[in-house]
């Protein structure tokens, strides 16, 4: 299976692949500032991202963090593909040459792994690290009626093929799950995992206005302690 998706510039909406010629084609304006045009995948999950060349391997950790990643600040850190060779922070995205691959990983206990692959160095209109173009939001049935689920029973996510509930039968079987172990669904690789709720995940598609917060209101407990080191 895999996911289409939106390209952030323009709306259209394109298969993974397709995507990288579009951008390619439509967006690289000469003038514009010299990206690296970084393609981003953790399972089914990918993301475009422009990444200006003086912008550093920090700038796109700590983007990926907003967009995906961060649940209690863990540690994490990006290799070269292939050689478990720490790369520091500081590098700038000029030297990192096209089709280099780099793996980051997000949390050494519960990791996220996420594979960045430079497509190519191409000018793109963006001043800093930056969105390009991202998967449609994946759609869950409720295990129990078969609409599409709101949150993730994160007790289950580990044992059962479907750890997913719709918002009405969260109600209904509040006695059975408690609110303590759910969470929102989110368009995140790190979904269920450790104390992410994806309070961070706020680049749902939205054209007209893409930075809106996508805050969760439902007025549920919070984790006991979302932050047990790992
Ligand atoms: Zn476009
Ligand atoms: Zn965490
Ligand atoms: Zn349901």
């Amino acid at each position: 299976m895999q996911l289409k998706g939106y390209c952030y510039l323009c709306g259209a909406e394109l298969s993974k692949s397709a995507m990288k010629n579009h951008i390619m084609k439509y967006h690289v304006q000469e003038g514009a500032t010299p990206c690296a045009l970084v393609k981003v995948e953790s399972d089914l999950y990918w993301l475009y991202v422009a990444a200006p060349l003086t912008c550093t391997l920090g700038d796109m950790d700590q983007f990926l963090r907003d967009i995906w990643l961060e649940c209690c600040n863990h540690l994490s850190e990006f290799n070269v593909q292939g050689d478990r060779f720490e790369l520091p922070l500081s590098i700038p995205w000029a030297d990192a040459d096209p089709d280099v691959k780099l793996i980051h990983q997000y949390d050494f206990g519960s990791t996220t792994e996420c594979l960045l692959t430079v497509v190519d160095h191409v000018p793109l209109p963006f001043d800093k690290v930056d969105l390009v173009a991202r998967n449609v939001p994946m759609e869950y049935p409720c295990r129990q009626c078969g609409k599409p689920a709101a949150y993730i029973l994160t007790e289950l996510v580990y044992d059962e093929d479907d750890p997913y509930v719709c918002e009405e039968c969260a109600e209904q079987h509040d006695g059975e799950y408690g609110y303590d172990m759910m969470s929102a669904i989110t368009n995140s690789p790190r979904m269920g995992v450790c104390g992410y709720e994806g309070e961070m995940d706020r680049y749902n598609f939205r054209p007209e206005a893409r930075e809106l917060p996508k805050k969760i209101t439902r007025g549920r407990k919070k984790a006991a302690s979302p932050d047990t080191p790992s």
